[in-house]
């Protein structure tokens, strides 16, 4: 009698185990995108023409196309931005950043250092801006990822600068797997207070 108890005890475990899978894979459609840069630079015809202008995406390959599909995801903010960047200087991507604390979302950043005009222009607008302190010199604050609204995280190994965009192997990875955007906000606020 107790075997059966228990086998049925272990397989409502299973069951509701399954059935919270199920559910979470209904409501919360798990969204992954990877984008690769080359070093050695394609770029599609639009760009190469008018390089400094954002344009609607023309081609897979074309590293500007790539940053805009970034500056997409950025645009798409509603409610808060946090920003853990090693090195920040990419006018479009500062730009963005911009764009989205005048729309009214909650922008955070936290930098190595501050020696750019980008991210001068960023402090200076009255963005919460954090920089590593002196103290701390022999250790980088090396991140690179960006929370948008606590539900989606772009990481990887990319710096937002222009030498990482045009000239790097790099790669970004954007997620909205709850785990990974949990621990990279957890990160994200323990830094926030780490750096004053
Ligand atoms: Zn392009």
């Amino acid at each position: 009698m107790n075997i059966i108890r228990i086998l049925g005890s272990v397989t409502l475990a299973c069951c509701s185990a399954s059935l919270s899978t199920i559910l979470y894979n209904y409501f919360h459609k798990e969204e992954t995108e990877v984008l690769f840069f080359y070093g050695i630079v394609p770029i599609c015809n639009l760009h190469h023409n008018i390089p400094t202008i954002t344009l609607p995406i023309q081609n897979n390959e074309c590293f500007e196309c790539k940053v805009n599909i970034i500056i997409g995801y950025l645009n798409k903010a509603k409610i808060t931005l946090d920003i853990c960047m090693y090195m920040l200087n990419h006018e479009l991507l500062a730009n963005a950043i911009i764009g989205a604390y005048k729309r009214g979302v909650n922008v955070r950043l936290i930098l190595n250092e501050d020696n750019s005009t980008s991210t001068w222009q960023i402090g200076n607008i009255g963005i919460l801006k954090k920089i590593k302190k002196d103290k701390h010199k022999e250790y980088l604050m090396h991140h690179k990822f960006v929370i948008i609204d606590n539900k989606k995280v772009i990481l990887g190994s990319m710096n937002w600068t222009k030498i990482s965009v045009r000239a790097n192997f790099e790669n970004v990875f954007i997620t909205n797997n709850n785990e990974l955007v949990y621990s990279f906000s957890q990160e994200f606020q323990r830094l926030w207070k780490q750096f004053n």
